[in-house]
């Protein structure tokens, strides 16, 4: 174990200025949802670079991409994404909002990190394959637009991550450790109504107000949040309100729709009350309803084994090596957090983790441990397009440390420190526990079929994509 954690931390700092300075160029670069052109290029120059056969365009989407290394079993999938959040652009390090690019894309959830150090733990797992001659094979998935078009669904749902072994991931965040919760399932549908417009005073009674539909519908779901179980969460906002002329009744409208539960089983059944609740209200109003699925993702499925092994790897190779200048970075941006926020989530670690944090990170700009390993039963309130993956093959997730306790996600502060040796340092971290877990997986078989059991046991071995196959990759705004 001390012997792999030092040869993957020498072949992981080998590269280790080329990673940062690629996280540099991604950050910059900073491209939204299926326009990551040149994130993708440059990940897949140093993957070609380092050996790798590359394949472009999966599932039909060009910024989609897999690079291997090696050949035969077992296959190790690690994954990457590298789209930025609209009108984040934050200049790197600096504490006042400062645009980049005056109402441009900032990397407000870190993935400039995410891809790169996805990447340089696959190329950790290349140095060990060549060095010890064994056969194995490694993958590193390009995902593009995970923050607005969940991509992984469709290239789970093209049969992409099929057969593969173990599936290792991991997101910056503000703490390290091992992701043990389940997210919850997502479903997203449009209702689309329509009825027939007339002159709302002189012949109300030939119209048929699409927008009274909308509202009935609103009503009939609002009753039904009163039985449906505790975890599951419905949301909704209006994409057409029918026109601005109150004298005009409304013979067009639409509601958009996230319907969320603990599993996609759940989400779908939840999903079938919520499309009657929306037939109901074109009955009661004379109008028709069109239900058009945009979106759906899978809980995400923490493999035990596979989680335990990436913990113990995260020991063995260690949270991220934060200096003074990395905590003064982090302090100027924790100071100007609400002192409740920042209170409030060193008083989660404890809660999730073990009291002794609380204290421990009380007052601290950085969490600079490992967490323990711990499987909540309850679930992240939040959806991930890494559930649909968790679904097909056993995976295991990392939380790295990349920014100060506090931060709040999708921030300009968040890209900010992206932009720095603190969201650096992370990466870096993050990749050598990935790459630890990838070789030790392939050095002891055992662990994978164990992995494999208890992947069959938790999802029947029936993997089913929520969105149907007629609808095609897409931004969800789009719709
Ligand atoms: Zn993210």
């Amino acid at each position: 174990m001390e012997q792999l954690a030092s040869k993957i931390t020498a072949w992981v700092q080998k590269n280790q200025e080329k990673y940062m300075r690629l996280s540099q160029q991604i950050w910059q670069y900073a491209e939204l949802a299926f326009q990551e052109t040149k994130s993708v290029q440059a990940l897949t120059q140093l993957l070609e670079e380092e050996g790798f056969a590359v394949t472009a365009g999966l599932a039909g989407i060009p910024t989609a991409f897999s690079s291997s290394y090696g050949q035969g079993k077992p296959v190790i999938g690690i994954l990457g994404e590298y789209d930025a959040l609209p009108s984040l652009s934050q200049k790197a390090g600096c504490n006042h909002r400062e645009e980049l690019v005056p109402g441009g894309a900032g990397h407000g959830c870190g993935h400039n990190l995410l891809g790169v150090g996805s990447a340089a733990a696959a190329i950790a797992v290349k140095d060990y394959l060549q060095e010890s001659g064994q056969e194995g094979t490694v993958i590193f998935y390009g995902c593009p637009a995970e923050e607005n078009g969940s991509a992984k669904v469709y290239l789970s749902r093209d049969g992409v991550f099929r057969g593969l072994d173990a599936v290792f991931t991991w997101h910056p965040g503000s703490n390290n450790s091992i992701m043990g919760e389940h997210s919850l399932a997502a479903v997203s549908v449009v209702y689309r109504f329509h009825g027939r417009a007339t002159h709302a005073a002189g012949q109300p009674h030939l119209g048929r107000s699409a927008l009274d539909a909308c509202e009935l519908m609103n009503v009939g779901v609002n009753y039904l949040r009163e039985h449906m179980i505790q975890e599951a969460r419905i949301h909704y906002a209006y994409r057409d309100a029918g026109g601005a002329a109150p004298n005009v009744v409304q013979d067009h409208a639409a509601l958009y729709y996230f319907i969320r539960s603990p599993k996609i089983s759940q989400a779908l059944e939840l999903r079938d009350r919520v499309d009657n609740c929306a037939r109901g209200a074109a009955l009661m109003t004379g109008t028709t309803v069109e239900i058009l699925p945009v979106d759906g993702m899978c809980d995400y499925l923490p493999n035990h084994v596979l989680s335990e092994v990436l913990q113990q790897s995260f020991e063995a190779t260690g949270a991220p090596d934060f200096d003074e200048t990395d905590r003064q970075i982090a302090r100027s941006f924790q100071q100007q957090y609400p002192a409740a926020e920042v209170e409030a989530k060193v008083v989660a670690y404890g809660a999730k983790f073990g009291a002794e944090y609380t204290e421990m990170f009380r007052g601290k700009p950085l969490q600079d441990v490992v967490f323990p390993l711990r499987f909540p039963t309850t679930p992240l309130f939040g959806s991930t397009d890494v559930g649909d993956v968790s679904y097909v093959a056993p995976t295991a997730w990392l939380n790295a440390a990349c920014y100060a306790i506090g931060t709040p996600g999708h921030s300009w502060q968040l890209a900010a420190q992206g932009g720095t040796s603190v969201g650096e340092k992370g990466m870096l971290a993050a990749a050598k526990a990935m790459a630890h877990a990838a070789v030790t997986v392939m050095q002891q078989p055992a662990l994978l079929e164990k992995a494999k059991q208890e992947h069959q046991k938790t999802t029947g071995g029936r993997y089913v994509c929520a969105v149907p196959d007629e609808v095609k990759p897409h931004i969800e705004g789009d719709f």
